[in-house]
């Protein structure tokens, strides 16, 4: 596979003390700069707002990590217009004065690698050894899509004797980029870059919960020598301001992750034509996933069990990747429980941003309160195996396993996007898959086994976009495990993948007789 010498960014190495040090340092920087205030950025300037919302800490929601300004309608207006008038220079650049914008972004994040990291640990409660393979990530998505554009700028010759047939790409349009708070840097970044350096102007609309974060980006890719206008960041809420862009006649596409429901609004909404809109929207939604690891009779169980704890629990279970239910085969059910319970047991929860916490806090309050009231549904319908003590102060959850769960309960159906794991029991392989592909989503799936056959069986069958096999299901990595789902898991081509550009494009051929 040809990846334009790409290469994916080596994640720190924390083994060193020296790196230890770095981070530790990061942590105080940016501890010393929390509480400042943050514009959105329209038309190459940060501009003022009517309204104001804090982003806080959730692992110590009384620090407030920054005031953001959020956008009205009409500035909205504003930044569409703007967007219009700078795609007229923008789309006319070459790939390559493009990529090169988004490889010194790519540069600047290395430089700026665990400030950015500590950013996340004060912003959504991320520890440092989870938000640094984020950074890794973002760098990865910038270099990446940097050299599939100049691959795709080449097009297709299709010549024939007499006749030229030449197959290239232009720019959609205007691109709305909405994005969740779970990835704040890495999935915000992956989307805006892949739009601008496919020729499209982008609006960032963060989740407000991670809007400080968005401002980082903001700030990379004016460094980066963005043209004003071409990228533009727009905090704003996303059932005013983002529903409202989404609605808006002027805009091409809209590159969405983030929940179900709101994808689904988003879908619907975008297909409605606009007075005065000529064109039809494309909409690209990843969304959630109820993902399942099975764990057979031949699986090596110490493995498996690390592996289903560190997909589980890992950023307090609230990764779309997340692995929210196990599902055993009886013969080995009673030993791989026994061993889960113990493994769990040792899980740490407390401030993100301490080096002994293994599992930091959820986003916010409304987080906490969904999952607690899933917690309580699972004790009615199962057996509550082991919760590990956490925090009373902050929005913490305690990591929770229930064993005894059957396929349809509510908690091995509906995406809980906490520390949450159903344990459920099957009678066999056919079984376990049965299980495994009976919910509405098809993301992530995981496979601990030493039986070709049943290797083989899930390759096939197992009806998800990333499956893993004896491995931990989360961390999928730029151009080796190309990312996305299906089902109700989303619509889209894989996230650091070679068709994911494709999207923010519109293929012509243009005939020439000779
Ligand atoms: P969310 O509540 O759907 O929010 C996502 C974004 O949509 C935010 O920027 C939000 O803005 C905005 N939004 C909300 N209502 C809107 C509306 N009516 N119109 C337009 N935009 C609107 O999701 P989240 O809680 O941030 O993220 C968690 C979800 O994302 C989970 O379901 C997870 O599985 C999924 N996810 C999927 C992937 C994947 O690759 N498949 C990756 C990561 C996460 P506000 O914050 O201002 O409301």
């Amino acid at each position: 596979l040809d990846k334009g010498g790409f290469h994916a960014a080596p994640d720190t190495d924390y083994g060193r003390e020296s790196n230890l040090v770095k981070a530790r340092q990061a942590l105080t920087i940016v501890n010393n700069q929390l509480g400042k205030t943050y514009l959105p950025l329209i038309n190459g300037e940060y501009v003022q707002t009517d309204e104001y919302i804090d982003s806080v800490n959730p692992s110590t929601p009384s620090q407030i990590v920054g005031k953001i300004g959020l956008i009205s309608l009409s500035q909205a207006d504003q930044a569409m217009e703007t967007a219009k008038e700078a795609f007229k220079t923008w789309s006319k650049t070459s790939a390559t004065q493009r990529a090169d914008i988004l490889r010194r972004a790519a540069d600047i994040m290395e430089q700026k690698r665990h400030e950015l990291t500590a950013w996340m640990c004060f912003e959504v409660g991320k520890i440092v050894k989870e938000g640094d393979p984020e950074v890794s990530e973002a760098i990865d998505f910038c270099r990446y899509y940097a050299s599939e554009m100049e691959r795709l700028e080449q097009g297709y010759n299709y010549d024939v004797a007499g006749e030229n047939d030449r197959y290239f790409y232009q720019p959609k349009g205007i691109a709305l980029i909405i994005s969740p708070w779970n990835f704040p840097f890495a999935i915000a970044t992956g989307m805006t870059v892949a739009a601008l350096v496919a020729g499209n102007c982008a609006l960032l609309k963060p989740a407000a919960t991670s809007t400080v974060i968005g401002a980082k980006i903001a700030e990379i890719l004016t460094e980066a020598g963005i043209p004003k206008g071409v990228f533009q960041y727009i905090p704003g809420k996303g059932s005013v301001v983002g529903d409202y862009l989404v609605k808006h006649p002027d805009i091409h596409l809209i590159a969405f992750t983030g929940s179900r429901e709101v994808g689904c609004k988003i879908y619907a909404d975008a297909a409605i034509l606009q007075p005065k809109q000529k064109h039809l929207k494309k909409v690209i939604a990843e969304m959630g996933g109820k993902n399942a690891i099975i764990i057979d009779e031949s699986a090596d169980l110490d493995q498996g069990v690390a592996g289903v704890v560190q997909s589980a629990f890992g950023f307090s279970g609230q990764k779309c990747s997340a692995c929210s239910r196990v599902i055993v085969l009886n013969t080995v059910y009673d030993a791989f429980v026994e061993r889960l319970i113990e493994a769990v047991k040792s899980l740490h929860v407390g401030d993100a941003k301490n080096p002994s916490t293994k599992i930091g806090p959820v986003i916010d309050a409304a987080a906490q309160t969904r999952i607690l009231e899933y917690i309580e549904k699972g004790k009615e319908q199962g057996t509550l195996a082991i919760q590990v003590e956490a925090p009373e102060q902050g929005y913490f959850v305690p990591p929770t396993v229930f064993t005894d769960i059957t396929e349809d309960a509510v908690i091995a159906q509906e995406e809980i996007f906490g520390p949450v794991l159903a344990v459920i029991k099957a009678d066999g392989f056919d079984h376990a898959l049965a299980i495994a592909n009976g919910t509405d989503y098809a993301l992530t799936g995981g496979l601990y086994s030493r039986t070709p056959a049943h290797i083989d069986r899930a390759y096939k069958e197992f009806e998800v976009g990333n499956l893993y096999i004896n491995r931990g299901i989360t961390g999928a990595i730029v151009a080796r495990q190309p990312f996305g789902g299906f089902k109700l898991s989303g619509v889209g081509s894989k996230a650091g993948g070679p068709d994911y550009l494709l999207q923010f494009l519109e293929p012509r051929v243009v005939t020439e007789n000779i």
